[in-house]
């Protein structure tokens, strides 16, 4: 992708944006996009942040190392990691991430709150919720959401942010916002019973359905494709 073509389908990505929270009634700033740039190369991610983007989606944890490095220089750049993540992998993601948008069990969780470096502000993490129940999918299930939450927000290197959820794909717009509501109503639940944690996140909505997850409160929506273009469709380690 050429850097015209970057600047302007991240311009379109922030109007798609701007419109779904107006057309929900939400305001401009209640939901914030974050560029996935998986697959995608460092250069581009500059490219992306030279146009004012500063939060950036990884999947892959040795290549977003390899990204990050390269790209240590830029002051204000945010990384989230937002894969699937190995529990012998915690420790790159606890020094080097602001936000794991994957977290889905105990094990985990207690790794990440050991490693967390002292100097860093604790982890920013949504717990993700197999919200369209396949078995294959990663999250924790909606019945086992409550006592996953218990334990994360008593680690003290851990913020409880929220949840996220891919759910599976549907067509039409009504149809899309089905588990989207589902989710926000489970972090509604979490509200109540924890009063006490920072919740405030609902990680939904990607390119084909932004507009149906801004629908049911989406604060950050994750965008790859429409901002970047189409990545190889093999998929990597
Ligand atoms: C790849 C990915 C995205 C971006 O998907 P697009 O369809 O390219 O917008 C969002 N969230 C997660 C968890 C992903 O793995």
């Amino acid at each position: 992708m050429t850097e015209v073509a970057l600047f302007e389908t991240l311009a379109a990505a922030n109007r798609r944006l701007a419109e779904a929270l107006a057309q929900a009634g939400r305001e401009p700033a209640a939901a914030r996009l974050l560029a996935v740039s998986k697959t995608k190369p460092a250069l581009m991610v500059r490219e992306a942040y030279r146009l004012g983007q500063r939060d950036f989606g990884e999947n892959y944890l040795q290549e977003a190392l390899e990204k990050q490095e390269t790209l240590a220089d830029l002051p204000e750049i945010v990384w989230h990691f937002i894969g699937p993540l190995q529990s012998n992998k915690s420790r790159a993601v606890a020094e080097h991430f602001a936000w794991l948008h994957s977290l889905d069990r105990e094990k985990l969780a207690r790794r990440l709150d050991e490693q967390r470096p002292a100097h860093l502000p604790p982890l920013n993490v949504c717990l993700q919720v197999n919200i369209s129940d396949e078995t294959t999918k990663a999250g924790v299930s909606l019945d086992d959401l409550p006592a996953l939450a218990e334990v994360v927000v008593a680690l003290p290197r851990l913020r409880l942010r929220g949840l996220m959820a891919i759910p599976a794909p549907t067509e039409g717009r009504e149809a899309q916002r089905e588990p989207y509501a589902r989710l926000r109503q489970a972090l509604e639940e979490l509200r109540q019973r924890f009063p006490q944690a920072p919740l405030d996140t609902l990680s939904m909505g990607m390119s084909d359905d932004l507009e149906a997850a801004v629908a049911e409160g989406a604060t950050w929506v994750r965008l790859g494709t429409a901002i970047f273009g189409a990545r190889p469709k093999t998929p990597r380690a």
